[in-house]
């Protein structure tokens, strides 16, 4: 894979595997985002949580009742707060808290004659999706722990809770189970995601880029040129362009063999970056053409830039097998003008390489300003 140009900041490279923009905190299509995820759950665990709040009462049960119905409310508000807010990891973090305390309260008050403690495992799923590995890891032993407590002696004299001997051991060995499921299947997931993502990134670079010199190919030339036009239409900011062609590169492959005229367009690409500023955009046009795209650059000074990238390419050559070879490009520069296209800019620029190449090459021409009634 090509090495970064100074030239190309902008354009993406695979940053899959690396960044504070990894693959963990970029979303593929078709993933669940974690805050419409925690609403979804939050507004299902709503009539769930109002039914045995109905229960509750209709048996007299205020304490439970209350409960649950403050429960459901910190939900619905946390929810509401997100929309409001868009504050996810305010959002997300509350979310942990309350359903960790709802479980809690539903494990040591023994519910519904003890059995809503089965909802625990909700809780690893859960948590292992909208978290971190590391936070689902410490929240599931955390967890584990304390149940344990509860079915210790200790719990016993603290709750006085229903469960019998073999459920306790079943419970926690069941639960602990899924723990590790949970995490077993979360962390093949993060890999997967982690792999598709770099794939796409890689392909996407491989879409955009010219694989011999690493330069952006003519598809996203012109991309990136119709992105600086709807700039231009915005502010008005004259942008240049600079067409160059290697001279007489047929004869270079007639005389020296393909693979010398393949290290020269390289040596002249290499050039190209050297020359231009972080901003600019380098593209391989065609087979031995480049086109320079200078952002906020005006004629005289690409005509400038031009003529310093001639001059380098024209005192730069390549060894084979220990006999110097040598190019030399022409280049036309065009300046935006008016309400002219992008393709009349190019046409521009291609009518002054071709004066470039027609009086004599390895020379800078620049484009004529478009008469009144083209522009
Ligand atoms: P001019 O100065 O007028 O531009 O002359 P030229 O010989 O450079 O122009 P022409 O367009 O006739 O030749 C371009 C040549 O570039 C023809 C083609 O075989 C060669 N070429 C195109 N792509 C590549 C490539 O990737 N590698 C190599 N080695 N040659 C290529
Ligand atoms: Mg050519
Ligand atoms: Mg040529």
């Amino acid at each position: 894979m090509p090495q970064p140009s100074k030239s190309e900041p902008l354009q993406t490279r695979p940053t899959g595997r690396h960044g504070p923009n990894g693959p963990g905190r970029r979303r593929i299509e078709g993933e669940i985002p974690v805050p419409r995820l925690i609403n979804w759950l939050s507004i299902g665990a709503l009539p769930v949580l109002a039914f045995f709040a109905y229960r509750a009462a209709d048996r007299g049960d205020t304490l439970v009742t209350g409960s649950l119905v403050t429960a459901a409310s910190l939900l619905l508000l946390n929810a509401l707060a997100y929309l409001v807010l868009r504050r996810p990891t305010m959002h997300r973090r509350t979310f942990i808290v309350l359903i960790a305390l709802l479980f809690v309260y539903v494990a040591t008050a023994a519910l519904e004659d003890g059995s809503a403690i089965i909802w625990l495992f909700a809780y690893p799923p859960i948590i292992f999706y909208i978290s971190t590995p590391r936070i689902g890891i410490l929240s599931c032993a955390l967890g584990l722990t304390a149940l344990a407590a509860l079915f210790s002696p200790l719990g016993d004299t603290l709750f006085n809770t229903p469960y019998s001997d073999s459920f306790r051991l079943m419970m926690i060995n069941v639960l602990a189970f899924e723990m590790v499921s949970c995490y077993l299947l979360d962390l093949s997931r993060r890999r997967s995601k982690a792999s598709l993502l770099t794939l796409a990134a890689e392909h996407e670079y491989a879409a955009k880029h010219d694989v011999m010199t690493g330069l952006t190919n003519r598809r996203e030339g012109l991309v990136r040129l119709e992105g600086e036009y709807q700039r231009y239409l915005r502010n008005r900011q004259a942008f240049s362009v600079i067409l160059m062609d290697i001279d007489l590169f047929k004869g270079i492959n007639d005389t020296f063999g393909h693979h010398a005229g393949d290290a020269l367009i390289v040596m002249v690409a290499d050039k190209l970056r050297e020359g231009c500023r972080r901003i600019d955009i380098v593209s391989r046009w065609g087979g031995e053409e480049f086109l320079a795209i200078l952002p906020e650059t005006r004629v005289d000074e690409a005509t400038h830039m031009a003529e310093r990238i001639r001059a380098a390419v024209a005192s730069s050559s390549i060894e084979l097998d220990g006999t110097p070879v040598a190019a030399s490009i022409s280049a036309g520069v065009a300046s935006i003008h008016g309400a002219e296209s992008t393709s009349r800019l190019l046409q521009r620029a291609d009518e002054a390489l071709y004066t470039a190449k027609a009086t004599g090459r390895n020379q800078v021409c620049s484009g004529n300003v478009p008469s009144q009634d083209s522009a």
